[in-house]
């Protein structure tokens, strides 16, 4: 749709950008609203971000408020700050992100007009609800038009998880979802190793917060999963097979996604990656902890904040990788040796190997 009056919407890239700009790209998109993001996070936005709000808030708020200062530096009057409660009947988000426009709303004196539509499903304040609640922002009331634009919204969604799902990385799928695209599979490679990450979206997808750890990983030779490989339906299966009980909205994208690979064993080891100070990502890497413990897969735990140094992380994992890649040896020498073994296969080998043999 054109956008006769130039009505424009800055959209924070940061919290539920990671998880819904498909959405609300097509949704703001139909109602011909322009969206304008703010600058992918570097240092300086995280540091204007951490000056405005008390230290020991976590991480991904200090890089949220962080984005707002960058989307009103870009002159933007209406800026997107939904406050999403709880997406599920009692499947509630973190005080925090429940709080975001109070949160923003206190800590920054400069003048705009907040865009807050509430999503809480457990009081049964559902999406369509929500549009219309951010359309009245911008004055439109007009029901059928905010309802086909929840749909287009749902279009470029789905368009963007179809990809996902089928292995499109997350920043060519996000790209190719707004520009009306599809993009292909790319040549899948085998790899020696391979891990899932859990951790949030808006923590791993963030190539600045995340010091590129899925790069990195892939640069070791390594393939990466996340819980952009995990459909809602496998994640909450998971987690009812591990006996666990869902609770927090990421529960799925955090819990899900490491039961799912811990119980199909495709992976080597899981790597949990989480930003310090969290509550409920204690709880549940706890949780994922100790069932990796009883099935013997080898968990590492890395936690982020503003302070974390590139070289420390790179050295953990590396380590991490290091002794996935010694298990893995040991295990494989251990059934090659099997395999030779007179007892196994009923022959005789011989006792030393001849020189110039291929062993
Ligand atoms: S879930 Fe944790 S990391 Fe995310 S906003 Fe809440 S406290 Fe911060």
């Amino acid at each position: 749709m054109n956008n006769p009056c130039n009505l424009k919407v800055g959209i924070p890239r940061a919290i539920s950008y990671y998880n819904n700009y498909p959405f609300y790209y097509g949704f703001f998109n139909h109602l011909g609203i322009e969206v304008i993001l703010s600058d992918k996070t570097t240092t300086k936005i995280i540091n204007q971000g951490a000056k405005y709000v008390v230290s020991d808030t976590c991480l991904p708020i200090k890089v949220y408020v962080g984005h707002i200062i960058n989307l009103l530096d870009k002159e933007c009057e209406y800026i997107f700050v939904p406050s999403i409660q709880s997406t599920g009947y009692k499947i509630n988000n973190c005080s925090k992100i429940r709080g975001l426009p109070e949160i923003v709303r206190n800590v920054i004196d400069r003048p705009f007009t907040m865009v807050e539509p509430t999503l809480d499903k457990t009081e049964g304040i559902g999406l369509f609800d929500f549009c219309v609640q951010t359309a009245k922002f911008f004055n439109i009331f007009d029901k059928k038009l905010i309802r086909e634009a929840m749909h287009a919204g749902w279009d470029v969604y789905n368009n963007f998880h179809s990809m996902t799902n089928s292995g499109v990385p997350y920043s060519i799928a996000i790209e190719a979802s707004t520009t009306g695209k599809s993009a292909g599979r790319p040549v899948d490679i085998v790899k020696p190793l391979s891990v899932a990450i859990m951790g949030h979206g808006y923590n791993l997808f963030d190539d600045r917060i995340s010091l590129n750890l899925i790069k990195k990983l892939e640069k070791m030779d390594v393939k990466v999963y996340t819980s952009l490989d995990v459909t809602s339906a496998e994640a909450i299966s998971s987690i009812e097979n591990l006996g666990e009980i869902q609770y927090w909205a990421n529960e799925l994208e955090l819990t899900g996604t490491a039961a799912h690979f811990l119980l199909d064993k495709k992976v080597d080891g899981i790597i949990a990656l989480s930003a310090f100070g969290c509550g409920p990502d204690s709880l549940m890497v706890d949780e994922i902890a100790y069932h990796c413990k009883e099935r013997n897969m080898p968990l590492i735990h890395l936690t982020i904040d503003e302070h974390t140094g590139e070289a420390g992380f790179v050295t953990r994992i590396e380590a991490f990788v290091d002794m996935l890649m010694r298990k893995k040896r040991a295990f494989i020498t251990k059934k090659s040796d099997k395999f030779i073994s007179p007892d196994d296969v009923n022959v005789s080998v011989p006792q030393e190997i001849p020189v110039g043999s291929a062993k």
